[in-house]
């Protein structure tokens, strides 16, 4: 039975090793097993076919492998393709690929739902069901590599971890996920090419400094007023704007790192002049980059997309400043692709 079994993909190679030996199995086999989970990336046992039928049985009766079946696929006008993934116990995830003309882009999930309720989202409206597994993340990446090689022949360039889920509260998972999809034994992308996106939680955000991060860290800020970012970010009564910059300056720190800020321009929200003002003086403490992204309807009538009037005063104001600002326009509208609009609906 599946709960009687482990999940392989958890075991250290030292671990698949001693599992071999105890068995009477050749420990040269676990650098094979391991190649073929993490670099071969094979969804059964069955696929390991240099290795032996009894030892591959011998697996299977011991161990799983976490992988996801997509459950459904839809591509976008503007090429953005969604695919919502089956796990195992039956849950819902999407993940999205982001093809450009020469690169791609996969934005994958962290948790099955969201328990921080940011108003604005789609999936902060489902609830927390679970954590990913370490499996279910890296397996996520090699379903939207393959995709992007078979459907538009790119190599996947960069991750994302701003589908569902705050990937800072399955910490372990997350930085075990990246780890192998970085490491030659796995995927080998260079974190540099991989983004982790958080509501900013400042105790985690000093954990990762300490953990000495290789990848890019953003933070979902959306406005710079505390008031204001609690009204829609009710993660904001616990975790101040005011905890966060002390954490996001000792993360500068000790990684050296710059940070971006994603800034959903919500009309009549956060899309002012004093509010860029506010986010213009929250940004001196560190080394910023601003992502101001245009908001999709989730069907909450609260939150519509800022006019281009207002998108470009705002932007023209932090450029003022001097500070690093893009707009980042919308993909995979039609689709519910688009950021903030995950939720496994189909
Ligand atoms: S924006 Fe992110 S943290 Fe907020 S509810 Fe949505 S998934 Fe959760």
């Amino acid at each position: 039975m599946k709960d009687e079994k482990r999940d392989i993909l958890l075991l250290s190679p030292e671990e698949i090793k001693q599992f071999l030996e105890s068995n009477k199995e050749k420990s040269f086999r676990a650098s094979q097993v391991y190649e073929w989970l993490w670099k071969k990336h094979c969804r059964s046992f069955e696929e390991m076919t240099n290795i032996s039928k009894s030892l591959r049985d011998l697996l299977s009766e011991n161990f799983f492998i976490q992988s996801l079946k997509p459950a459904t696929v839809q591509v976008s006008k503007d090429t953005t393709i969604k695919i919502a993934f089956r796990l195992f116990d039956g849950a819902l995830i999407e993940g999205v690929l982001i093809p450009s003309e020469d690169r791609a882009t996969a934005c994958i999930s962290s948790q099955v739902g969201c328990n921080l309720g940011c108003e604005f989202c789609a999936t902060g409206k489902l609830g927390l069901k679970r954590n990913l597994s370490v499996g279910e993340i890296y397996h996520q990446v090699v379903e939207l590599m393959l995709l992007a090689k078979g459907k538009y022949n790119l190599s996947l360039t960069n991750i994302v971890f701003m589908g569902m889920g705050e990937p800072l509260l399955n910490y372990n998972n997350v930085l075990k996920a990246i780890e192998m999809i970085s490491s030659d034994k796995g995927l080998g992308m260079s974190p540099q090419r991989i983004t982790l996106s958080t509501v900013g939680l400042p105790k985690m955000i000093k954990k990762l400094a300490d953990d000495s991060i290789k990848f890019h860290l953003a933070i979902s800020l959306h406005s710079a007023n505390e008031l204001k970012r609690s009204e829609f970010m009710p993660v904001n009564d616990t975790n101040s704007l005011q905890a966060l910059k002390e954490a996001l300056i000792y993360f500068n720190k000790k990684t050296g790192e710059r940070i971006t800020f994603e800034y959903l321009l919500l009309n009549g929200i956060n899309d002012s002049i004093p509010d860029a003002k506010e986010l213009a003086e929250y940004c001196k403490s560190f080394p910023v980059k601003i992502n101001l992204i245009e908001y999709n309807s989730t069907g909450n009538p609260k939150f519509n997309k800022s006019t281009s009037k207002n998108t470009d005063a705002f932007f023209s104001f932090l450029k003022s400043r001097n500070l690093i600002v893009n707009i980042r326009r919308s993909r995979g509208q039609d689709i519910d692709a688009a950021c903030g609009q995950l939720a496994a609906k189909k």
